[in-house]
């Protein structure tokens, strides 16, 4: 079932351990620069083919992929929480969320990309069209976090398009993007079109972008940072989804209840491991007190555990990497003199990679977890005293991924939101809101991406424009029969007039 495209050449074989027990799940193949070689060539191949079908065609794979998912979402459930250990309602998040992406680029695809006219050079004299073609060959990284939807949702776009696309899985989630990309052959994507070569991301990652036309790369600021580099030496596209350190405000008044059902969301869903979750709760001081009891108090009361069914509301981390940053964020913060409100310890009774859902106060500049990404079930809470003073913390940050805002008054909240430096702000949501709007783009800024996900931004970052220009009986300089001074003469005047009337604009 689980193919990945290889050279015709034996492999060493990768083992993954399931982050719950310890125990093996599988193998995969050590994927070589040869396989990368063979993968891209046959997807080459193949394009001609794949962006000659028409949208409705092309659509129609994706959308049996969609009815697909749904249909037997129990096995990538599954999947999904054994290589990552997340909760299985945190795993349901990805195949919704991969179901709607799915879906909105089937139907929109076409839309978004049709020729565009535009206004000519010369009024009814030039017929000027824009279009779009597709770049060719997509690399996709992709990380281990949301291994289903990350494998997908950006390569729907990038196909629907009519490119063809080559992903490179985490080494700890193959199999569930081999499922994922089966599933597509099986809704009636032509092999070749998508392939997948599994192994280790520093030998695989930059040969890979050694021999595509475009890069979409999801991980973290460091390794994109290098995506980048390569592709501005050979002088490619790239899009860059990296880490952030996302704020939540809480105002004075707002909904406190509702607040701090959204900070478990927002600082706990898949442990922490989101590269939107909320890792810093800036609350006003005038509520400061209610709000860090009820939190604390509903973090120590969340069940924890490993289990393949909806009953846990929080998994393990997925890889001992993970756990030891998270350990040592925790430990330094406390030694420097942070207060624990929850939370604080492994928990090897429950598995090995199993961590408490934690709540830090008193958190100072001087200790790891103020303004490093943990990218784990850890948040800092801090009171303020004015709305001035929260929005200056909370951009007090290299990253700018996704933020939240609370309040009860929505307008007010949503202006608020507009001086966060931030691709995406909730306003009383946590990040869910802004995610799931898949119809507006979703990105970083500053050190936290390039461009964007979802919405037209998502789809037309994997193509080139063209504009096309015909030209009829006269020529846009001097016409043949027409003196030059004449001509500059008669231009200067006509722009003078449209700089007056606003006609041709
Ligand atoms: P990572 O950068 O270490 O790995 C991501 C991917 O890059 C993996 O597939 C890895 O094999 C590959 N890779 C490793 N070395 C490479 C190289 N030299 N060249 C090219 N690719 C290489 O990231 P990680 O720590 O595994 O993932 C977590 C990070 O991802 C966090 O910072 C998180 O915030 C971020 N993330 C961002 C988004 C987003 O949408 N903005 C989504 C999920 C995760």
């Amino acid at each position: 079932l689980f193919r990945s495209t290889l050279a015709d050449a034996p492999h060493e074989a990768i083992t993954v351990r399931a982050p719950y027990t310890g125990g093996t799940i599988g193998t995969i193949p050590a994927g070589t620069v040869a396989d990368l070689d063979v993968a891209v060539q046959r997807a080459r191949d193949a394009q001609t083919a794949w962006s000659r079908l028409t949208f409705a065609a092309r659509a129609g794979i994706f959308l049996r992929f969609h009815d697909l998912l749904l249909e037997r979402q129990d096995e990538v459930l599954d999947l999904i929480q054994w290589e990552t250990g997340k909760a299985r309602r945190h795993a349901f998040e990805e195949v919704l969320d991969t179901a709607i992406v799915t879906r909105y680029y089937a139907r929109r695809a076409e839309g978004l990309l049709r020729p565009r006219r535009r206004k000519g050079a010369l009024p009814l004299l030039t017929r000027t069209m824009e279009f779009k073609s597709p770049v060719g060959v997509v690399g996709l990284i992709v990380p281990w976090n949301y291994p289903l939807n990350l494998a997908v949702t950006d390569a729907v776009p990038a196909l629907m398009a009519g490119n063809v696309a080559v992903l490179k899985p985490d080494v700890q989630t193959s199999f569930t993007a081999l499922w994922a990309v089966d599933l597509l052959r099986q809704a009636g994507l032509p092999p070749d079109v998508f392939g997948v070569v599994t192994g280790e991301g520093p030998l695989l990652g930059p040969a890979l972008g050694e021999r595509v036309d475009f890069m979409m790369f999801t991980g973290s600021t460091r390794t994109g940072r290098l995506v980048a580099r390569q592709a501005a030496e050979r002088l490619i596209g790239c899009s860059l989804e990296l880490g952030g350190k996302n704020p939540m405000i809480v105002l004075a008044g707002a909904d406190l209840d509702a607040a701090v059902y959204g900070a478990i969301q927002g600082c706990f869903a898949s442990a922490g491991q989101v590269c939107v979750s909320i890792e810093r709760i800036y609350v006003h001081q005038s509520i400061a007190e209610r709000f860090l009891a009820s939190l604390a108090e509903r973090t120590r009361a969340l069940k924890v555990g490993a289990s393949l069914d909806y009953s846990m509301e929080m998994g393990s981390l997925t890889s001992e990497r993970q756990l030891q940053r998270v350990e040592e964020h925790v430990r330094d913060a406390v030694e420097k003199g942070a207060v624990l409100l929850a939370g604080g310890r492994r928990r090897p009774d429950l598995g090995p990679l199993f961590y408490e859902p934690t709540v830090l106060a008193s958190v100072t500049e001087q200790m790891q977890v103020y303004a490093e990404e943990t990218f784990g079930p850890v948040v800092s809470v801090y009171p303020f005293s004015s709305e001035a003073e929260a929005v200056e913390r909370a951009n007090d940050t290299r990253y700018g991924l996704s933020a939240s805002i609370w309040t009860r008054d929505a307008a007010h909240g949503a202006r608020l939101a507009q001086e966060i430096r931030a691709g995406n702000v909730n306003v009383n949501e946590a990040y869910a809101a802004a995610w799931g709007s898949v119809d507006a783009p979703c990105g970083g800024r500053k050190e936290s991406g390039m461009r964007a996900r979802h919405g037209a931004e998502g789809i037309l970052k994997f193509t080139e424009t063209q504009t096309v220009a015909v030209q009829r009986l006269m020529p846009v300089g001097t016409p043949r029969w027409m003196d030059a001074a004449v001509h500059a003469r008669w231009m200067t005047r006509l722009l003078k007039l449209l700089r007056r009337i606003r006609v041709l604009d």
